[in-house]
């Protein structure tokens, strides 16, 4: 995949419009998390050291009607002047006179912040006439939010068709990061799957298939599974519409030569909360009706880290249990501590999906893998095989 990467030519003295995702949470006017805006950092500082004028764009939350000012970027350009020491100017608009204005009167060590561009509903409608205005007052757009780029939305997509469109550095690294392991990953190569439900995660594991070695498979979506094996699962979470379709993928994967890792036991309470008390049950013994499986138990977690550890490329997206909580962290602990350790030898270990990287950031584990994805949805679209509407303007 050949992205149009800037050079300083294609940007130097430029009025350059740069979606970013800036999409952090937010309480009482404080940035919480900044895990997002240092992604962009490297395209910034690119940027500004090649003279270009800096204008983010980015969306914050789902506002429902118009400016709502608890959806306001303003907190966040101030928190990246703050971070960065750089000079950031807040625009309380992202289109029209006030863009415009500031735009023409930009300095050049001087980065604009424009506010929310979900406070227009043709945002996510991908309106053309839209996102000629977004793209008005400049003359180059770098495309650098990955985590927003599966969304043909205007300022991801639309305005790429009114500028001269390049992708940013975030982009570049999360694409060639994830076509390793979407497309040529060294052998053996172990697919970790876990997280809620089978439902989210069919189309990554279609694509995968023909390319793994192995699979194991935890977290809520295993139930399933194990049900469509016969073994009694309580009230644990089942799909009972996917039994059929994980029974077929059990002998397809057979046919392929595909291992796939079932939980040989699991950490089972009646229910999901931080102060139960809870058992071990082997999956071989049913889980009694009152009670599910809310983590893989001491026996899966020594027999997944076994293929793990002979793993030269990892993809992984789901977390093992109910990692929020601690009496189901442990599952997601030890996979995280075994990838990363594959990492740490010269493997090729990412994590992609929102909640695992937020697991594998819990355990302070993130700077140890290979890459750990910033795009949620995006990065399991584009482990799907999809294009992403985002991408797409940005390839030669
Ligand atoms: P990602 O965001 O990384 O793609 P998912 O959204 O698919 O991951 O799944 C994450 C969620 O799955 C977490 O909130 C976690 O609590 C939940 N989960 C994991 N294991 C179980 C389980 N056994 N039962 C119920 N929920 C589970
Ligand atoms: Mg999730």
């Amino acid at each position: 995949m050949a992205l149009r990467i800037p050079e300083a030519k294609d940007v130097t003295r430029k009025k350059v419009l740069v979606r970013v995702d800036f999409n952090v949470p937010i309480k009482d006017g404080m940035v919480m998390d900044d895990t997002r805006i240092k992604a962009h950092l490297e395209t910034l500082r690119f940027l500004k050291e090649n003279g270009s004028f800096i204008t983010l764009i980015s969306h914050l939350g789902r506002p429902k009607e118009g400016r709502d000012p608890e959806f306001s970027l303003k907190p966040v350009a101030e928190y990246l002047s703050s971070l960065t020491g750089w000079k950031v100017n807040f625009v309380p608009d992202c289109i029209g006179e006030a863009v415009e204005e500031a735009v023409a009167l930009q300095l050049q060590d001087e980065i604009l912040v424009l506010e929310n561009v979900r406070f227009y509903k043709e945002e996510t409608k991908n309106d053309p006439s839209f996102a000629e205005k977004l793209a008005k007052p400049f003359e180059v757009f770098v495309m650098d939010a990955f985590s927003a780029a599966h969304r043909a939305h205007a300022s991801t997509r639309g305005v790429a068709d009114y500028l001269k469109s390049f992708a940013g550095f975030l982009i570049k690294k999360e694409i060639e990061s994830l076509s390793v392991v979407r497309d040529n990953p060294t052998h053996p190569y172990v697919l970790i799957l876990g997280g809620a439900k089978v439902s989210d995660k069919i189309g990554v594991i279609e694509n995968l298939l023909p390319k793994v070695d192995h699979i194991l498979i935890g977290g809520g979506m295993a139930y399933t599974f194990l049900k469509a094996k016969g073994h009694g699962i309580g009230k644990s979470l089942c799909e009972e519409d996917k039994i059929e379709y994980a029974n077929e993928l059990i002998s397809l994967s057979q046919d392929k030569g595909v291992k796939i890792h079932l939980p040989l036991d699991c950490v089972v309470a009646p229910e999901a909360k931080a102060d139960v008390s809870t058992i071990v049950i082997d999956t071989e013994t049913s889980i009694p009706d009152d009670m599910m499986g809310l983590d893989i138990g001491p026996k899966t977690i020594k027999a997944f880290c076994e293929v793990i550890k002979e793993a030269k490329t990892i993809f992984w997206n789901g977390p093992m249990g109910v990692f929020e909580l601690e009496p189901f962290r442990s599952g997601t602990e030890k996979m995280a501590i075994a990838v990363a350790d594959v990492a740490k030898k010269g493997g090729y270990a990412v994590v992609g999906g929102g909640d695992t990287a937020a697991a594998v950031n819990m355990f302070g584990l993130s700077d140890q893998m290979t890459h750990v994805s910033t795009g949620g949805g995006a990065s399991l679209e584009f482990m799907e095989g999809k294009m992403l509407p985002g991408i797409e303007p940005l390839l030669d």
